[in-house]
């Protein structure tokens, strides 16, 4: 674990900001979605790659009616239509 030297105040409504520094070194942008994990006294904030729905794979990904499909489920897809 890396120690960043960045310290925020929570908000009054448990708000806190992400330094700049950090979401370009992470590479995460506004609007991002960010997934929360806890270990032990820690928290744990990782940047949520989309994901296809059906496997959860991360490569070879298209967008479907709204939702992430990797190519191998979109293939599968194709061999079940008037099924
Ligand atoms: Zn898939």
């Amino acid at each position: 674990m890396k120690v960043t030297g960045f310290v925020r105040k929570i908000d009054d409504v448990g708000r806190f900001l992400l330094p700049f520094e950090l979401r370009r070194e992470m590479g995460i942008s506004e609007h991002d979605s960010i997934e929360i994990f806890t270990h032990g006294e820690y928290i744990i904030l990782k940047k949520c790659a989309p994901a296809c729905v059906f496997c959860d794979g991360t490569e070879d990904l298209e967008e479907f009616r709204g939702k992430v499909v990797c190519g191998e489920c979109a293939a599968g897809m194709v061999g079940k239509a008037g099924t």
